[in-house]
């Protein structure tokens, strides 16, 4: 559809990060809701690549159905907008809400959109996250989770990537941090993989998993010296297992060539388990929003 930014208001914010806000808007006349990602042009080069390298890739995955979908985007001399699909929460804030942990089965469909939109990611376009975490993961009502947030991306230049520009350091691998084989690309997608591993347990236990930390550097020295942290017991063996020969512990393995990729993942019990298994996510939000608002209005 076509739209001009004259044609929409704003209801409110979403949220914020690394460049420029997100609101929700409305279509005037057709009453459709959608997020908008809003930059101003005037702040550093550095941000305005950055939306743009986010456009460019929500563009052109619009055929896979684990990326955030885009509905049009606007350039002009002030600012540039991109418009999305409205989804419901980000990961973060739903663990936040909830002040715990998120059932298994959850976790397991979490697991298997966002490996499929990585691997899609890299196999379609060349292209990998680094910035996999809780806030950059989404999930709608209607139960679809979706990736999102494209602006650090990288393409990759014979499987390596080259520069050097941080996603949150919380979620960074230990080669990442500390380049150990000079031979070993800093920015393979295994870099991700680990992302994606820390961000699996602290969905399962509703916490990050480093101890509180008062410094960046504090964690830091934590991912690199500390052993990789595992999911609570009360999981399955596929997911919690401390052997990481047997479960997706594999993914925190901290010698990144001994950590999968996306096809191994995909071949992995606790992928193949949930990939088949139907699990209604929508109405499980939807109990979710219901014993919040309970909560909230004290009965
Ligand atoms: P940034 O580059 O600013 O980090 P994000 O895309 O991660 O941008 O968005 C920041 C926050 O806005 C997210 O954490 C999420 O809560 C909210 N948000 C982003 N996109 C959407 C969307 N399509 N639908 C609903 N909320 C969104
Ligand atoms: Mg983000």
């Amino acid at each position: 559809i076509k739209v001009t930014s004259d044609e929409l208001v704003s209801e409110g914010e979403l949220g914020h990060g690394n460049c420029g806000h997100v609101h929700k808007m409305r279509h005037k006349e057709r009453g459709t809701l959608m997020a908008v990602k809003q930059m101003r042009k005037s702040g550093n080069k550095e941000d305005l690549k950055r939306i743009l390298m986010d456009i460019d890739i929500v563009v052109k995955s619009h055929d896979c159905r684990y990326i955030v979908k885009c509905l049009g985007y606007f350039i002009n001399e002030v600012d540039v907008w991109i418009c999305m699909e409205l989804m419901d929460t980000c990961l973060d804030k739903l663990i936040r809400k909830l002040k715990q942990g998120l059932p298994e089965n959850i976790i397991g469909k979490v697991a298997v959109a966002t490996v499929n939109a990585l691997h899609y990611l890299k196999e379609k376009h060349g292209v990998i996250h680094r910035d996999v975490k809780p806030s950059n993961i989404l999930l709608s009502r209607n139960g679809s989770i979706k990736l999102c947030d494209f602006g650090i991306s990288g393409r990759l230049d014979n499987s390596k990537a080259k520069t050097r520009n941080a996603g949150c350091v919380a979620y960074l691998s230990p080669e990442r941090i500390e380049p150990v084989d000079p031979d070993f690309p800093v920015y393979d997608v295994r870099a991700d993989v680990w992302s994606l591993g820390i961000t699996l347990i602290e969905l399962a236990t509703g916490k990050f998993p480093y101890p509180k930390c008062t410094s960046d550097f504090e964690v830091l020295s934590h991912i690199v010296k500390d052993d990789p942290p595992s999911a609570p017991r009360s999981f399955s063996i596929n997911f919690a297992e401390q052997n990481d020969n047997i479960s997706f512990r594999y993914s925190l393995r901290k010698d990144p060539s001994a950590r999968p990729k996306y096809q191994a993942l995909l071949n992995h019990q606790f992928l193949k388990y949930y990939e088949e298994r139907a699990v209604d996510v929508g109405s499980w939000y939807h109990d979710q929003l219901q014993k919040m608002t309970e909560i909230e209005n004290g009965s």
